[in-house]
């Protein structure tokens, strides 16, 4: 039986424990519980502003004593609960940062955002590997595995993790390594925050000071056109080439170019880590369908790759719906057209389509509990979440999923699909890797005061297996 916790004698201990408490109503509180995704707001009991690792395992404690779960958040990139009846742990205060141009690593504090590791590592020619946005936080991504413009060259995000210093329920600071609580490192290169609050990690950097990369945008009349020759093209690219395509809706507001505003339009994102005559070369076959509207890739300094995707940076209420292909093929291409070609009628202001493959098939430092490591392509649709359109938003992201159901395969990726419980589990995980967390998480959370490791908890007993599992992929609002 669960007993409400007694908030009062919660927040006073808190407040004996830690430094930074910030109660509902205060100033640090609305600003701690700010989101990137305005369809989830968050309404924990209390944050802890961390501002040492100590802090975090003081807090876990005292959570875990008032029997009270514990929430983490960095950005507010990807909330994934709401956090109500739980203590939040706010990371941005564990800001501490070191680039080592000799070993190539950086040792980096769990509120750090990947922006300031690109500062940091460009003037050593070297690179950490980001996602789209280099405003995401770095534990964030890499936990959920960590899929960049960069990755079919270098793998994911979290196969460049030497360590993690890591809090986990039981309150205890720990050190995770291939050698060192190696359940752990399994666990939390691709499990989110199931097995712990991670304070500080150590990250291997990659030398690339340049990149041959951006984006080139074309006009409605030859979405079409592009959208099957990407198809085919992206097929071929090698592994020195990462890309995705987008269709895109955009509306007229601040942040978006006039020339893509209120129309249809289709952009081809490319990053070539080789010899930029090649990449050029490569990308010749995409820029010769049509006059781009706008043509971004060009040779540039790391520090500018966030232009590959230009992803908005002012929160905004989103559905959010993410699937796995298993091919996407000519007829899958003329499907997608279908769907949400500029003929269609579609509420989505973007569909993506990124290749996958390459090296992020393949575990740089042993086996770790990311998933879905084969799958191909990956599929993601950005509706606006506001009450007046969310359900038809939401219904409008169900007919494309089930538009494309012959190229899907089962599963999710976790930081594409920021669900929560047992059925979700299994989709990111699989029914191994979820399993296995959740063994992992019982040795070192045994009472389950890490809200992540509810997740796992009650996995259903017999032949469940992701593929029986019923799929709810379309997530916000
Ligand atoms: C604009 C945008 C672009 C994106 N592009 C990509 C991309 O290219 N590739 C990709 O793989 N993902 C991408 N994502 C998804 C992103 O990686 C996830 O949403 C990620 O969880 C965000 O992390 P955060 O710390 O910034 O967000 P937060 O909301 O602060 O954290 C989200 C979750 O990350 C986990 N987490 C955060 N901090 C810790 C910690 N200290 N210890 C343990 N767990 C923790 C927790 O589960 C937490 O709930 C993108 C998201 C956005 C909004």
């Amino acid at each position: 039986m669960s007993v409400a916790p007694d908030t009062t004698a919660f927040a006073h201990a808190l407040g004996a424990a830690v430094s930074r408490v910030h109660l509902p109503g205060s100033a640090g509180y609305a600003e701690l519980t700010a989101t990137y995704n305005l369809c989830t707001r968050l309404t924990p009991l209390a944050v802890v502003e961390a501002q040492t690792a100590q802090d975090v395992a003081a807090a876990v404690r005292v959570a875990g004593e008032h029997g009270v779960p514990v929430g983490v958040q960095s950005t507010g990139h990807g909330p994934w609960a709401t956090m109500a009846g739980a203590l939040l742990v706010a990371t941005c205060g564990l800001d501490g940062l070191m680039v080592d141009p000799v070993s190539r690593v950086a040792r980096i504090g769990a509120g750090v955002r990947w922006s300031a590791v690109i500062e940091a590592a460009a003037p050593h020619g070297l690179a950490p590997l980001c996602g789209s946005s280099p405003s995401v936080g770095v534990v964030g991504l890499l936990t959920g595995g960590g899929h960049g413009p960069l990755a079919r060259t270098y793998g994911l995000s979290a196969d460049r993790v030497l360590s993690f210093d890591v809090v986990t329920g039981d309150g205890v600071l720990r050190r995770a390594s291939a050698t060192e609580n190696p359940d752990l490192y399994w666990g939390l290169r691709g499990g989110k925050g199931t097995l712990g609050i991670v304070t500080a990690l150590e990250l291997e950097l990659v030398h690339q000071p340049e990149v041959y990369a951006g984006a080139v945008w074309f006009d409605a009349p030859d979405v079409p056109a592009v959208v099957r020759t990407w198809a085919q093209w992206s097929q071929l690219l090698p592994d020195q080439g990462t890309t995705s395509i987008a269709v895109m809706r955009l509306p007229a507001m601040p942040g978006v170019p006039p020339m893509l505003a209120g129309r249809t339009s289709v952009s081809v994102r490319f990053a070539w880590t080789g010899d930029p005559a090649v990449g050029e070369e490569l990308l010749r076959a995409i820029r010769s369908v049509a006059a781009p509207l706008v043509d971004l890739v060009a040779v540039r300094p790391y520090a500018e790759i966030g232009i590959v995707h230009s992803d908005p940076e002012d929160p905004m209420p989103a559905v959010e719906t993410h699937l796995l292909l298993e091919a996407f093929d000519a007829a899958a291409a003329d499907q997608l057209l279908d769907l949400v070609g500029p003929q269609a009628a579609t509420t989505q202001l973007m569909v993506e389509v990124r290749r996958l493959g390459g090296a992020v098939t393949t575990p740089l430092r042993g086996e770790s509990v990311l998933g879905h490591r084969d799958a191909q392509w990956t599929v993601l649709a950005i509706g606006l979440g506001i009450p007046e359109i969310a359900d038809l938003v939401r219904a409008d992201a169900r007919r494309i999923v089930d538009g494309l159901a012959p190229w899907r395969r089962p599963g999710a990726l976790p930081n594409f699909h920021a669900g929560s419980g047992p059925d979700w589990a299994l989709r990111v995980f699989g029914e191994d890797g979820a399993r296995r967390l959740r063994e992992v998480s019982l040795r070192y959370d045994p009472d389950g005061v890490l809200l992540g490791s509810r997740n796992v908890r009650d996995l259903p007993v017999g032949a469940a297996t992701v593929a029986t599992v019923e799929e709810e992929l379309v997530l916000g609002a």
